[in-house]
């Protein structure tokens, strides 16, 4: 570690109408944003060594606290000196809270003000996961960037369950905050996060912002969206929501997504994105290029001697054919997740270079325009 970084400082070097690039300043390294995140569920990016993540250019991953937790347990991974030496990534991680996958993975046994009840989906052992106890994970994983414990509801629940379960995040907001700062030197050292709710409607997403920011953090982040309402929802919910949150620090957009949508959400004001997308895509042999998504297993590449995108700067790119990697999708070789997967990394990476490149030049507008006739045009 660095002593002489700050514990977490946001700046932003140039603004292009709602778009922003800057950098936020941590003791493990820098991010620039607009920025995207690997996801690195179980303590690894699916296919991926460290070494090659970080050639991407990727300067921060998402860790998972519920896959974590369940294992090899949190206990554990502080007994082996914390995630980042667990894994060999020395550089910064987020960590995310657990409570969206808790619902969306686990059996639920109950939802209380105290927390979530649920049972393992690995083997069936009852847990409860609650703001103190996610701080208390995310502090034993050795994050450094820790998010707030909140709910997630589907964005088509009735007004009122969205406001009820929204201003239980926002107390769930409080104890969290509560919880992180008596965490000693990790609280010392470490940034969190608060998570904005209030699903597709604005005035409920304006008490949750004007909430997190009575309590304070570090950065905001933009939750319950990309979770099934589509991309015109997501947008029109972007038109307003990033606005809401504090100017001065960063807006992390959970759990986006395609390359379009990173591009629509970049020009409505989002610093930071995680998804699983390129890695999953990668595995199932969907490759993300300048010209939109392909599907490796179809036919037409069969004889393509050609790389998966002529302007990736990537090793994939470089060395392997179309051919060569529909062979290895076709015949289910590993090393077609692996190539595939690297690709994708790059892609992603490259589109966030290229977007921050044309925030600082005032170019935004023209440089998303131009990325939509290519990558939309099939
Ligand atoms: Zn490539």
């Amino acid at each position: 570690m660095v002593s002489e970084a700050p514990r977490f400082a946001f700046s932003i070097d140039a603004v292009d109408g709602r778009a922003r690039t800057g950098r936020i300043r941590m003791r493990r390294g820098e991010i620039r944003t607009p920025a995207f995140m690997p996801v690195g569920t179980a303590a690894t990016v699916k296919a991926m060594k460290p070494e090659a993540v970080r050639a991407t250019g990727a300067e921060v991953i998402l860790g998972n606290t519920y896959h974590l937790m369940l294992r090899p347990g949190a206990e554990r991974v502080a007994k082996l000196g914390g995630l980042h030496r667990f894994m060999n990534w020395p550089h910064p991680i987020l960590t995310d809270s657990g409570g969206y996958q808790v619902m969306s993975l686990s059996d639920l046994c109950k939802l209380t003000e105290d927390g979530v009840e649920f049972r393992s989906h690995l083997d069936g052992s009852k847990h409860l996961l609650g703001p103190e106890r996610s701080m208390e994970i995310q502090r034993l994983l050795g994050s450094d960037i820790v998010m707030a414990f909140d709910e997630c509801p589907r964005t088509d629940r009735p007004r009122t369950e969205i406001a009820a379960s929204m201003e239980m995040s926002m107390r769930w907001a409080k104890r969290s905050r509560a919880a992180f700062d008596a965490g000693g030197e990790h609280a010392a050292g470490t940034a969190l996060f608060g998570i904005q709710q209030g699903a597709l409607d604005e005035a409920l997403r304006l008490q949750s912002a004007e909430a997190l920011q009575e309590i304070g953090f570090d950065g905001y982040a933009i939750g319950g969206l990309a979770v099934g309402e589509g991309q015109e929802a997501m947008f029109a919910t972007l038109d307003f929501a990033p606005g809401q949150l504090p100017e001065n620090a960063p807006r992390y957009l959970m759990g986006v997504g395609k390359p379009d949508d990173l591009v629509g959400a970049v020009e409505r004001g989002v610093d930071m994105f995680d998804c699983v997308l390129p890695t999953r895509s990668g595995r199932n042999g969907q490759a993300f290029t300048w010209s939109g998504p392909l599907n490796l297993r179809n036919a037409r590449h069969a004889e393509d001697g050609g790389p998966l995108d002529q302007r990736c700067a990537c090793p994939t790119c470089a060395s392997y054919s179309r051919a060569y990697l529909h062979h290895l999708q076709k015949a289910g070789e590993i090393l077609g997740a692996v190539l595939v997967t690297e690709h994708n990394l790059w892609f992603y990476q490259q589109l966030m270079q290229a977007m921050r490149a044309a925030i600082s030049r005032g170019q935004f507008a023209a440089f998303a325009a131009e990325f939509r006739r290519g990558y939309l045009s099939r």
